[in-house]
């Protein structure tokens, strides 16, 4: 029987898994299962179909070096003198037009609508439990710029049915009682949902083994090939005999890409939350997006995250205390949520980012029995779903 081995356990690796099941293959997840757990468990935890535009501006850049020398600042470009990097630099520059923006912008819708289906029918057909709530995004700004750009990113949206609303202050506060008086106003984005990203992950990876699917608890570290065609996986157990391969394991896959001579314009951004593990006194009852700190607030029935940050730093996951402080600051600004003397895990993982903000899902032209699902950047819980999908697809 024809076997797929699908490198990376994350929230990508196990939804093409999930929408491959019922074939008659064998499919084998392969994740080393680092002790810092990876991005699909640490991630804010939002569902959101209204984030269709890319991070691709020139105000992004410059902001970007304003805050060069600003270690608390929600965006840190650490200047890299890596070909990789640079490469990756210079075409996020160059995608950062009106046109590139609008293509990828409704790329990114025809993922995020379809994911966000799927997962309707996911949380139906499975009763998984995940705290999985539809009931919208809160945007709460503190600065009348902050407002005004919120407020046209808003109309914007409006042309995609993306249904938000625009709040007054007095609107905004009546909706949410724990924010402070220190926002003039916000939004709602009634199109988004959340749940609790760990809990997801390990239902879904029960919900996989029933399925039939294996875990393997291995590191890829290279592959044997003949002409066109992967013929084995080199793990750090050993030899491993594939029919299909999908790479999907996320910051980390250009590395496996390059050791079979294939470049992903693909580096990780690195992000930071803290985790409280109960309900915390006044805490929001819908997730909170800070806008001018850029932190988002989510809450759940058995605790509460605070994450954010973009930091350009290469494959480095300290955690600097600095940044996490920021989370707090930003958070005491918006929120009456009371966070001192409360215990919380700190954590820093990486996001897959691609230049171009789009994920890369497609066959290799140097490998016939490759596929990449990755690059999912800052948006991969909410395109997992669909990227299974369209995996599977590409399969048939
Ligand atoms: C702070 C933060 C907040 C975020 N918030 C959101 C959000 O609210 N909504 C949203 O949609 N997205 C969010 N994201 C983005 C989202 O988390 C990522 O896009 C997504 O998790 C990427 O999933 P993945 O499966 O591709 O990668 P990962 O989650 O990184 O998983 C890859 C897996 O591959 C394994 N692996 C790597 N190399 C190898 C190897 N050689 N051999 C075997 N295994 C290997 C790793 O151990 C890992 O388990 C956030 C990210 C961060 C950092």
């Amino acid at each position: 029987m024809k076997n797929v081995v699908i490198i990376g356990g994350g929230i990508i690796g196990n939804f093409i898994a999930y929408y491959l099941s019922g074939r008659d293959i064998n499919i084998t997840v392969i994740d080393d299962q680092p002790s810092m757990l990876p991005a699909s468990y640490g991630n804010c935890g939002l569902i959101t179909p209204s984030h269709i535009m890319p991070l691709n501006r020139w105000s992004y850049i410059f902001q970007g070096l304003k805050w060069l020398g600003n270690k608390q600042a929600p965006l840190r470009i650490k200047p890299q003198p890596d070909t990789a990097f640079l490469s990756w630099f210079i075409a996020f520059t160059l995608y950062s037009n009106a046109f590139s923006r609008n293509k990828a912008a409704n790329k990114r819708h025809r993922l995020l609508t379809g994911s966000w289906e799927l997962y309707k029918h996911f949380f139906e057909d499975e009763q998984v439990n995940c705290n999985w709530k539809s009931e919208g995004v809160l945007y709460a700004c503190s600065s009348e710029k902050g407002f005004k750009s919120l407020a046209e990113e808003a109309a914007f949206l409006d042309k995609f049915r993306l249904s938000n609303e625009v709040l007054s202050k007095n609107e905004l506060l009546q909706l949410e009682s724990s924010l402070t008086d220190r926002v003039i106003g916000g939004a709602i984005f009634s199109i988004d949902g959340w749940l609790n990203p760990s809990e997801l992950i390990d239902n879904l990876q029960k919900v996989n083994a029933r399925k039939g699917i294996s875990y393997l608890q291995e590191y890829v570290l290279d592959f044997n090939t003949s002409e066109r065609k992967i013929e084995h996986l080199e793990t750090d157990a050993g030899k491993m005999d594939v029919c299909q391969v999908v790479i999907a394991n996320g910051a980390k896959s250009p590395l496996l890409a390059k050791k079979l001579g294939i470049h992903l314009p693909i580096i990780p951004g690195k992000g930071y939350n803290i985790t409280y593990h109960k309900k915390l006194e006044n805490q929001p009852q819908r997730p909170v997006y800070m806008v001018e700190k850029k932190v988002v607030a989510t809450p759940w029935e058995s605790g509460f995250r605070l994450g954010s940050t973009m930091e350009f730093s290469g494959y480095d996951l300290k955690l600097d205390e600095l940044r996490l402080s920021a989370l707090k600051e930003a958070s005491a600004t918006y929120l009456k949520t009371d966070l001192k003397n409360e215990k919380y895990t700190p954590w820093a993982g990486w996001r897959p980012m691609t230049s171009n903000e789009l994920p890369i899902i497609k066959t290799s032209k140097k490998y016939h029995n490759l596929i990449f699902a990755t690059g999912h950047g800052m948006l991969g819980l909410s395109m997992a779903p669909m990227t299974g999908y369209i995996v599977n697809e590409m399969l048939q």
